[in-house]
């Protein structure tokens, strides 16, 4: 055994040019097919906010889904998702926003957040960020206070620390 990063770094399968030519696509079923390390993970995204006086863990989809719903069990807190254009069936907030490889929206349920909830967004890697603000950009619409964002690994190349300025940004395995 390693440390966390380290052995994260290992379990995390790149594949090249996915889902378009240039793009190095971190691939992290490899790690969740892992339970101990699943495990390790999860403990150290636990220890690092349970002190941070959360109300809920919002986790984007798909993969903040995977990390963030049983972080969100793990501190005692309600989950809320964040869905793609067209999911939630209820009154919703949306935002349009720019990816490192396409267009994409997000969407919350209108009544998800309370005024003054303090939220932890959970992804499952940061890339330039864009995704990551979208979802804070509507947890602020709906009066919630951003805490921090927790992620699994992190392309540092791509910035993604500069976007969500201001912010405490937190992420197990770093890739330059
Ligand atoms: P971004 O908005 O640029 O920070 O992109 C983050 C979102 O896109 C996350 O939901 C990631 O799962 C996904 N994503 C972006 N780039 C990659 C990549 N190179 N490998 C895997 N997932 C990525």
């Amino acid at each position: 055994m390693g440390s966390l990063e380290a052995d994260v770094r290992k379990s995390i399968r790149t594949i090249p040019d996915y889902p378009k030519k240039g793009i190095p696509f971190k691939d992290l079923t490899t790690l969740w097919r892992n339970g101990k390390l699943n495990r390790r993970v999860a403990d150290a995204l636990e220890k690092k906010w349970k002190g941070a006086k959360l109300d809920k863990v919002v986790g984007i989809e798909a993969r903040g889904f995977i990390v963030g719903a049983p972080l969100a069990d793990r501190l005692g807190l309600g989950f809320v998702p964040a869905r793609k254009v067209g999911k939630l069936p209820a009154k919703k907030v949306s935002v349009n926003y720019e990816l490192e490889y396409g267009r994409q929206g997000l969407e919350m349920h209108s009544d998800s957040i309370s005024k003054g909830d303090r939220v932890l967004v959970v992804d499952d890697l940061l890339a330039t960020g864009g995704t990551s603000k979208a979802a804070a950009t509507l947890v602020e619409r709906l009066g919630g206070k951003v805490v921090g964002f927790a992620f699994v690994t992190e392309l540092k190349s791509l910035n993604g620390r500069r976007k969500l300025a201001g912010y405490d940004v937190y992420s197990l395995a770093k890739y330059d």
